[in-house]
């Protein structure tokens, strides 16, 4: 007798679609949550600043019409404290949370092939069954946190943007230090600038950063009339939102004319900056191109010129990182109390208990922020022991992830993953992928149910083909260059594999549905 039909990992935004999806096809589905309460990456990542770089008319669930018409978004982009709010609506209003179990982490997956069926462990010593488990746990939910030497020795506060105070932090007229200028530390350097007495900014590599001009969300009343064809669109583009896609070369295309619909695309704000060319993405010198151009924009912006070149971007193509959209970042840089140390030239000694050493000084701080990012996309999978008999899922990829369409790995049974390494992910607006993902794996498991059956497994060919394919769609851009966490290198000694797909959203859905249909070819059933 088992437990449940499904246990789900995770109560994001992947795993609260998915219990909703798998309750309403008639499954008996629980969800186990390592935090307090829904939300996933808006519930951990409370920085100040916290925002979502995907409009808000794009960023939200597309499942239910009534709830695309009720739910107001005030601004273009969305912060954090009203994504939360989305999902505990969400939570509530289909009454989910009565079949989430909070504040319990999965510790350990085991894989009984008798009795086809996952034990679940978790860290409070319990052991629940499961004819399938589906990991909702996040590609950027683990994080990343680099060992300073001296860090105990500090006599200041540590806080984490990936796990910050839910009471929040008064950071008024103290000396802050920030490490990282990724994303979320872009973000939180821009809110806090205003208010601490100092700021110093620790960067390692700077960020490519487009303007997003947020403001309120107009764009919402247009969609709205026909949101449901506006989704389907969405569906099909290259990035799971919609960008006006150029259908010309950079590299054929007159400078000035280029430079115009750049500056165009600049002035309109967001991620759709790189979607002006079809080969900003595969051409080095249009790459060039557009990165240079956001070079000048902050040279523009930042007072002095030896600034301006230590933040601008030239170790690695435009859009092969994660870009930032931001909101006045550079121009923090203008104020007094900011100072930035790029730890290339100045490389961080040790934390001592009054700051930070770099480069032989020591900068004094009463609070340092790290901003040092995630463990992506395999991070949380493997922080769990997935075993099947003598293997583990740790062991077979310690060369890198191996799945059939990010969906399943070979060796591993009835065990999906959403949003999982080898799909396009990170590399796309997640919400649109997170849909996806739970909509096929549903069809999947009422699939295997019509059919009487109840064991599921990618076939090692099929998932060989799969994996040379995404390593193939890879190599075809310019992706791999960057040292990224999409490749893995912010974490020391994880294998350099560049983990998401790069064909596209939109191919990625036609060819997840055509094995569908093709009665889940490359799947073994029984
Ligand atoms: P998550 O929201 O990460 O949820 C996973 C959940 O699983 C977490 O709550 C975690 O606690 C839980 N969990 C993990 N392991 C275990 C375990 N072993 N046991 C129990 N529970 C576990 N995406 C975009 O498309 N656009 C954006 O602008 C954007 N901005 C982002 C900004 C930040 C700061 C971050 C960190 C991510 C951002 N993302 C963005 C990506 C974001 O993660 C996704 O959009 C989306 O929220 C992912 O939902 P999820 O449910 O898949 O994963």
């Amino acid at each position: 007798m088992l437990d449940h039909d499904v246990i789900i990992i995770g109560a994001g935004f992947a795993g609260l679609y998915q219990l909703y999806r798998l309750r309403q096809a008639g499954f008996d589905a629980r969800v186990i949550e390592a935090g307090d309460d829904v939300g996933g990456t808006w519930y951990w990542n409370r920085y100040p600043g916290a925002r979502c770089d995907i409009e808000s008319v794009e960023y939200s669930y597309s499942f239910d019409p009534e709830l695309e018409q009720e739910w107001d978004w005030s601004e273009r982009y969305a912060a954090q404290p009203e994504i939360l709010a989305y999902a505990q609506h969400v939570a509530q209003r289909y009454d989910l949370r009565k079949d989430i179990t909070f504040s319990t982490r999965v510790e350990k997956l085991d894989w009984d092939e008798d009795a086809t069926r996952w034990t679940v462990t978790t860290d409070d010593g319990q052991s629940r069954t499961a004819a399938h488990v589906i990991a909702a746990t996040g590609c950027l939910s683990k994080p990343s946190r680099p060992r300073f030497e001296g860090i105990d020795d500090f006599a200041g506060l540590v806080y984490w943007t990936s796990n910050w105070p839910h009471e929040g932090v008064d950071l008024a007229g103290k000396k802050v230090a920030v490490i990282g200028t990724g994303s979320s530390g872009l973000q939180t350097i821009t809110a806090i600038a205003p208010i601490v007495g100092e700021l110093t900014v620790f960067q390692r590599t700077p960020s490519f950063a487009v303007p997003a001009h947020n403001g309120p969300n107009e764009r919402l009343a247009r969609v709205r009339p026909h949101y449901q064809a506006y989704r389907e669109a969405s569906r099909m583009t290259r990035l799971g939102f919609q960008c006006d896609d150029g259908t010309g070369f950079l590299a054929e295309t007159d400078p000035a004319e280029a430079a115009a619909e750049l500056s165009r695309r600049w002035d309109i704000g967001g991620l759709c900056y790189n979607s002006g060319f079809r080969d900003i993405l595969t051409d080095a010198n249009a790459n060039e191109v557009a990165a240079e151009y956001v070079r000048s924009r902050i040279r523009e912006k930042v007072e002095d010129p030896e600034l301006a070149e230590k933040l601008s971007p030239r170790t690695y193509p435009i859009a092969s990182k994660r870009m930032c959209v931001d909101t006045g970042y550079f121009e923090v840089y203008n104020q007094d109390n900011v100072s930035l140390v790029d730890i290339n030239e100045e490389p961080i000694h040790r934390i001592t208990s009054t700051g930070i050493v770099a480069g032989g000084i020591e900068r004094e701080c009463d609070v340092i922020i790290m901003a040092t990012g995630f463990d992506a996309m395999t991070g949380a999978l493997g922080a769990m022991e997935i075993r099947n008999g003598d293997r583990t899922l740790r062991q077979k990829w310690a060369h890198g992830p191996r799945t059939y369409l990010g969906l399943m790995s070979e060796g591993f049974p009835n065990l999906f993953t959403i949003t999982g390494p080898q799909s396009p992910s990170v590399l796309s607006n997640m919400m649109t992928s997170i849909e996806y993902h739970v909509d096929w794996i549903t069809g999947a498991l009422k699939h295997l149910r019509e059919q009487g059956l109840n064991r599921m497994e990618a076939a090692l060919d099929a998932e060989d083909n799969w994996v040379n394919t995404t390593n193939d769609a890879a190599d075809l851009t310019l992706m791999p260059q960057a040292a990224s966490w999409y490749m893995g290198a912010n974490i020391p000694g994880k294998q350099r594999v560049f983990m998401p797909f790069t064909g596209g959203v939109g191919t990625y859905k036609q060819i997840c549905d055509g094995i569908a249909v093709a009665h889940y070819h490359g799947f073994e059933l029984s």
